[in-house]
């Protein structure tokens, strides 16, 4: 077997002390580990004046939003929701899904992430719109989990919404169906506790169970769902999930910012994780996601994007500088989370917190990495590769990106993508929505 010796000036392992040498890749895509030089017969690929780094791993996002960017920003939650989500969102068809994937995969490994979760819920009576978004990673070689929500609230758009036996068997048929690609992945997501009924949220926590998956919902973004969780049930919304005997290592809590202290205990007791969606939050006016206190109770904690029109951008870095800034701000303490924790959560903790063998450049893994210029203004001066990589630098200094060692970004341009005509496309969406009464 062919191994590819990627030779560059810095490598950061998982212990975020650079290395000069070389990485060792296998034609599987598997890393072979990080040696000081490359063995005879290796085929040598080198970086000059460069570092590489583990690819980025967002938890949480929904693609198709990348659409309705700037229809309902500067708002507050529900009237985003109204004028963006449920006007523009609710009636996408396949061709319109697989445009909003490519624009936010595309950005995605244009700024270094190489595995994303998407969050898919415009499902519209079928499977088509979810062929679209894997189509979109397929096409480009991102690295995708499509969390396949389940949501049967009466109150969101018909298009979100199907019957707890149509999201069990979609969910088993396009599992089966994309089985055997190494890239793409389905887990569950009942929506939310307002968006899934309690039986759909068993059956999504069911399928976990069977698929030895993990199991997404949104839970606490703003404060009124907590309230509607103490009307609804007279406790928290993490103590119902816990009372219903939801709540478990498989589970994927994402935002989880309106919690009490008993409901963040039980999150750590039972092994559960948190999708901490920073830039989104503060772009929504959400709340602040108790991030240390997770850390602290050795909670797993992943970072995510969110959608395209809650962010609006699509960097899991930008989401480890949000993540540090707003821990920052939130505790009036510069010490309160460093880059070296932000980075770690958006490489390793979304790794961890998705079951894949990603994030990390250590032996047996897979090869999802950036090739980052040092010499780049915003990587100037290097005197601490990974504060420079969270706090200063910018999407100019990813020169190529790989994925399962198989290269898809190179001088700055996404291989697989004809940005033209996708810019293209999105231009003429944009004149039919704005024509559209
Ligand atoms: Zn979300």
């Amino acid at each position: 077997m062919v191994v590819h010796a990627h030779r560059s000036e810095a490598i950061l392992g998982p212990d975020l002390v650079p290395v000069s040498g070389v990485l060792r890749v296998d034609d599987s895509g598997v890393i072979r580990g990080i040696a000081p030089h490359p063995e005879p017969g290796d085929e040598i690929i080198d970086h000059p004046d460069c570092a590489l780094i583990p690819g980025g791993v967002n938890v949480h996002n929904h693609s198709f939003q990348a659409l309705l960017r700037g229809l309902g920003d500067d708002l507050p939650f529900l009237e985003w929701r109204a004028r963006g989500l449920y006007r523009y969102g609710a009636h996408l068809g396949p061709d319109e899904v697989y445009l909003g994937a490519l624009l936010a995969f595309a950005e995605m490994l244009r700024s270094g992430t190489t595995t994303v979760c998407d969050f898919f819920y415009v499902h519209a009576d079928g499977l088509d719109n979810d062929r679209a978004v894997l189509r979109a990673a397929k096409d480009l070689g991102i690295r995708c989990v499509l969390a396949r929500t389940m949501y049967d609230w009466d109150g969101a758009p018909v298009s979100f919404r199907e019957t707890i036996d149509d999201a069990v068997t979609r969910s088993q048929q396009l599992r089966s169906e994309i089985a055997d690609d190494p890239l793409l992945n389905l887990q569950p997501a009942p929506h939310s506790l307002h968006g899934a009924s309690s039986p759909m949220i068993e059956a999504g926590v069911a399928l976990a169970k069977d698929w030895h998956s993990p199991c997404h919902t949104h839970i606490a973004e703003e404060s009124y769902q907590r309230q509607e969780a103490l009307d609804q049930w007279g406790i928290g919304p993490v103590e119902h999930l816990e009372h219903q005997g939801w709540l478990n290592e498989r589970s994927v809590l994402v935002h989880a910012i309106w919690l009490e202290k008993n409901e963040l205990d039980a999150i750590a007791k039972a092994g559960a994780s948190i999708a901490h969606c920073p830039a989104s939050n503060m772009f929504l006016g959400d709340g602040v996601t108790p991030v240390n206190a997770y850390l602290n109770r050795g909670v797993t904690v992943g970072l995510g994007t969110d959608g395209g029109c809650t962010n609006s951008r699509h960097s899991v870095y930008d989401e480890a500088r949000s993540c540090s800034m707003l821990a920052k701000v939130d505790a009036c303490d510069g010490a309160a989370l460093s880059a070296e924790t932000a980075f770690t959560l958006a490489t390793i903790g979304g790794a961890d917190l998705l079951q894949l063998p990603t994030g990390r450049l250590e032996a047996g893994y897979q090869a999802d990495f950036s090739v980052i210029r040092l010499d780049d203004l915003s990587m100037q001066p290097v005197h601490n590769l990974a504060k420079n990589i969270v706090h200063s630098m910018t999407e100019r200094a990813i020169a190529e990106v790989y994925v399962a060692g198989r290269r898809v970004v190179a001088d700055g341009h996404v291989l697989h993508l004809d940005a033209h005509w996708l810019s293209l496309e999105l231009k003429a969406l944009a004149g039919r929505w704005r024509a559209a009464p």
